[in-house]
């Protein structure tokens, strides 16, 4: 039985020939096409469901011809042969008149078939579109030369594709590799013996006998120091065929040792890739030869590893070239330019908080220093009006204190007079005025100078001061004349107080530079208001007490007469 893969032998067709070729494809294809080229494109494997490979094929091939879509494109005419569901024989019955019916009245400018089936089918037909440029992509015969048309041979390179186990899984000392016995797999087995020689640490087992339990009990038996290399291979299970991707997955479903590959077709979830041929180039080969380009047969291999299956094998050192199947989009590549312009934004909202920071933070600073200067402020003027305070308490005292005595002065004592009377007036209280003057002053004077006058109101000063009460108050009233106000004094009372200062300052003894002692004595007038008469002014009051006292100077001085 045929399956459908690549078939894999060198290229050692010389480098001119191929070269040629293609050449001649183009040449052939632009110019019989000059309007519209047709070219009929026959798949060996079916409908693309029923093969991964066909399915690679054909993306590959339409995806490169509208990528260099110029203008130049061929009609494509498709047809399948549907080799992997029924088999290689079975799909070629009843293809050649059917052809020939459905395609009898178009002229193709060439036909191209993709892997074995087709190209055998068209090789053993030269009869059908007789004429026609043919071209055998990936036909799967070793050293295949059609004497009808040109070979493209599609190599597996078993060299790479094994080598590649112990490069990404070094622990590895045994490799089983699962293949059948069809022609094709027989071939890609002879090549696999044919390199093993070249990995002496390594131990080849090949398994190409079978069924899929049994491969399944063998593959259950490996653990991580195998590897399994799985040819595309098929199984037969009763009248089904269990197809290369089904059987690799039942392989690894059983394993724990990881599955490598020489297929795309073969790179999925359960198997983890491996150097392989890709079913995708190949169809990128096809559209660069239908659109006369350069195909090289050569380019159609690379590293493709599936994500997930790589990780839990643990894989190391994947070739960086290495295509990547399935790997789970990550984060940044999916809202790279969104998590940049957020980036951004924060860095912005970033930068304009500091700035506000910033400003508020001066201004602060300026706050604190104006809050500061205004405290030193309302200090400095709280300063002035202490000191402005002081100094009119200074000039209040000034202004009613008598410089020479240091005790109240006229004005002081007028104003205490109209509070006195005012309250005696309101109380009912009594309130009597003494009006003190020194007897025959002016002879103190003349005889001993004016400093002794002084000393003598001096002196007469403090004994009124020392006799007073608490309530009691004692002004200089003028030159060396005197007036006591005794509130809540009755006249009598005051009369009696004023006697008795008489008698001490006839008492007193003032001493002269000289040496000579001095006497003084006082006269003295009492007044007192009337709480129940006419109301008093302080004037009223005084001159009452003047008037006694002219009285008392009148008969003779030193002697007290109340009003
Ligand atoms: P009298 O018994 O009638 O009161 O006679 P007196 O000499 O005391 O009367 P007078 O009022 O005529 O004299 C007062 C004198 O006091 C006049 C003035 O030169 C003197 N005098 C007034 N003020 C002062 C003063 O501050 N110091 C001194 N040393 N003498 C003064
Ligand atoms: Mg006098
Ligand atoms: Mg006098």
């Amino acid at each position: 039985m045929l399956h459908s893969f690549p078939l894999c032998a060198p290229l050692y067709r010389p480098a001119f020939l191929r070269l040629a070729a293609l050449v001649w494809l183009a040449c052939a294809c632009s110019h019989a096409l000059a309007d519209e080229r047709r070219v009929l494109v026959l798949y060996s494997l079916g409908a693309d469901s029923s093969s991964a490979w066909q399915r690679l094929v054909h993306k590959g091939l339409y995806q490169e011809l509208e990528r260099s879509n110029q203008g130049g494109t061929p009609a494509i005419f498709e047809e399948r042969f549907d080799a992997n569901r029924v088999g290689e024989d079975k799909s070629q019955e009843g293809m050649a008149p059917y052809l020939a019916t459905k395609y009898a009245d178009v002229k193709f400018d060439a036909i191209v078939t993709e892997n074995f089936v087709a190209a055998r089918f068209l090789a053993s037909h030269p009869e059908l579109f007789a004429g026609v440029p043919r071209h055998y992509v990936n036909h799967g015969r070793e050293r295949w030369q059609p004497r009808d048309g040109l070979a493209y041979e599609v190599t597996s390179d078993f060299e790479r594709a094994i080598g590649v186990i112990p490069l990404v899984a070094p622990e590895v000392r045994h490799i089983a590799i699962v293949g059948d016995k069809t022609a094709r797999c027989r071939l890609w087995l002879d090549r696999i013996r044919s390199i093993t020689p070249r990995f002496p640490r390594i131990r080849f087992e090949i398994w190409d006998d079978g069924d899929v339990n049994e491969l399944r009990l063998r593959a259950a038996r490996l653990d991580r120091s195998s590897a399994i290399f799985m040819l595309a291979a098929l199984r037969g299970e009763g009248s089904a065929r269990i197809q290369p991707r089904e059987l690799a997955l039942q392989i690894s479903a059983a394993s724990k040792a990881p599955l490598f590959t020489h297929s795309e077709s073969l790179v999925m979830p359960g198997v983890v890739g491996g150097y392989v041929v890709s079913g995708e180039a190949v169809g990128r080969m096809m559209a660069r030869l239908l659109l006369g380009q350069p195909a090289m047969t050569s380019q159609v291999e690379g590293y493709y590893f599936d994500y997930p299956t790589a990780r839990r094998a643990g894989l190391r050192n994947i070739p960086p070239e290495a295509v990547i199947l399935n790997r789970p989009h990550n984060v940044w590549e999916l809202y790279r330019w969104q998590i940049l312009t957020a980036g951004a934004l924060i860095v912005l909202q970033g930068m304009l908080i500091t700035a506000l920071v910033l400003s508020l933070r001066s201004r602060r600073r300026a706050m604190s220093e104006l809050a500061c200067e205004r405290s030193s402020l309302e200090d400095r003027i709280l300063q002035r009006t202490l000191e402005l305070l002081q100094a009119n308490r200074k000039l209040e005292a000034l202004a009613t204190t008598d410089p020479l005595t240091g005790i109240a002065n006229r004005r002081k004592m007028t104003e205490q007079i109209a509070q006195e009377l005012e309250r005696a007036r309101r109380f009912h209280h009594p309130l009597a005025l003494l009006m003190v003057d020194i007897d025959h002053f002016k002879r103190i004077n003349d005889s001993y100078g004016h400093e002794v006058g002084d000393q003598a109101i001096i002196q007469t000063a403090t004994l009124l001061t020392a006799s007073l009460r608490a309530v009691d108050m004692v002004a200089r009233f003028g030159g060396e004349e005197f007036v006591l106000l005794m509130p809540e004094t009755h006249i009598a009372v005051a009369t009696h107080a004023a006697e008795r200062l008489r008698e001490q300052a006839a008492g007193l003894r003032l001493c002269t530079e000289s040496g000579v002692e001095v006497q003084l004595t006082i006269s003295i007038g009492v007044a007192a208001a009337d709480p129940h008469g006419a109301p008093d002014t302080p004037s009223s009051l005084l001159v009452r007490s003047d008037k006694a006292l002219y009285r008392a100077k009148k008969e003779g001085r030193n002697r007290v007469v109340q009003f």
